[in-house]
């Protein structure tokens, strides 16, 4: 049973000293218990703050302890009623190979669920996040420009195709050629703007030639000083994640833009509201999520790009390719 804990706190972007591998005996499920074989880990751009100790919403990974990670797992041995050998379950089992659950906040997903590691992306906690997050804070409506970075990611692909979806301009930012043409070609977005471009803020504006409407924050830094100036009287602004920003030690390069952003919500009367996908929505909208979200992808109307890699051990070099944005889709570690 191999599995991957915190060696120490990153300072920066996460090194080869961040997680330690080791290998312990497979674990006996005792009564009330079953025994999971992970079969696919998510790599979530979240598991960074996990490895940080400063103040959070959630309590960080100790030292020494299994890196947090949700996972798609088969049940090898089972002592828990609603749970058999050879299900497929969503868990929150972490890094490695193995774990012991007692089936709280476990999912069962049945004997042979179609696309199983979807559930960790389109189907799952990205996807919610996305739909959650747009509709409910975005309230898009129909002619609105919608901008959204880490476009071609599992959160805001989906934000995207569903605000296309409600009938909205939408415009993705991404980083390079290759992911910028997927998002406007295989995503059916209007546009994508590489937000590596030196001219980033010049396309992004005739882009958005109606200014924006909503801007779905995925990334923080350059991307959302360039929105700032386009923002519409009465624009919404989900704020659900700053990956540009994660890895940093002190304050960003460059100019302080803190008095532009608050002049800016005050001036177009901008409606900011943060989320944690998991605590701020009533638990019925997961419902309605996936059925939407399931239909969608039955008629063709969402498509999901997964990236894979093979094997535990490349876990640790994977999530810091993601951070650096050198991941494509959703990306999930195939374990077993
Ligand atoms: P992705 O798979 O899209 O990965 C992150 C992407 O961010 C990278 O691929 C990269 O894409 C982009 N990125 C990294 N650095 C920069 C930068 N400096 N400027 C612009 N883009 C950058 O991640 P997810 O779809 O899983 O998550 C997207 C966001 O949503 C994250 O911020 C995450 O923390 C947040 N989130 C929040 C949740 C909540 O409850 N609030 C729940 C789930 C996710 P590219 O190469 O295109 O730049």
């Amino acid at each position: 049973n191999r599995r991957f804990v915190l060696n120490e706190r990153p300072k920066g972007a996460p090194d080869a000293n961040t997680l330690r591998l080791e290998t312990v005996d497979i674990p006996k499920p005792g009564a009330g218990e079953m025994l999971l074989r992970t079969v696919y880990l998510s790599l979530d751009p979240y598991m960074r703050g996990r490895m940080s100790d400063a103040k959070s919403y959630a309590t960080p990974v100790e030292i020494g302890g299994v890196m947090t990670g949700q996972v798609v797992a088969e049940v090898v041995e089972s002592q828990l009623d609603g749970f058999a050998k050879g299900d497929y379950v969503l868990s929150g089992s972490g890094w490695q190979d193995y774990a012991i659950s007692d089936g709280a906040q476990v999912l069962n997903l049945g004997r042979a669920p179609e696309n199983p590691s979807w559930s960790l992306g389109i189907l799952g906690m990205p996807g919610y996040t996305a739909y959650a997050g747009l509709l409910k804070l975005g309230e898009p409506k129909p002619g609105e420009t919608v901008v959204v970075a880490a476009a071609s990611g599992p959160v805001g692909a989906t934000v995207g195709q569903i605000a296309k979806i409600k009938g909205c301009r939408v415009v993705g930012v991404a980083g390079g050629a290759e992911k910028c043409a997927h998002v406007v070609e295989a995503l059916g977005f209007d546009a994508c703007i590489d937000h590596k471009a030196e001219d980033f803020e010049a396309q992004l504006a005739a882009a958005c030639p109606d200014g924006i409407d909503v801007y779905f924050e995925n990334v923080g830094g350059r991307v959302l000083y360039g929105v700032l100036p386009l923002l519409n009287p009465f624009a919404r602004m989900p704020v659900c994640g700053m990956v540009a920003w994660y890895n940093l030690t002190g304050a960003p390069e460059g100019p302080d833009h803190g008095p532009q952003i608050l002049s800016t919500i005050l001036r177009m009367k901008v409606k900011v509201q943060g989320f944690i996908i998991f605590d701020s929505f009533p638990i019925e909208l997961y419902q309605e999520f996936s059925e939407a979200m399931t239909g969608w992808l039955k008629e063709g109307k969402v498509r999901y790009k997964e990236q894979v890699v093979e094997g535990l051990e490349a876990a640790p070099e994977a999530f810091g390719d993601l951070l650096a944005g050198r991941n494509f889709g959703k990306m999930v570690v195939k374990v077993g």
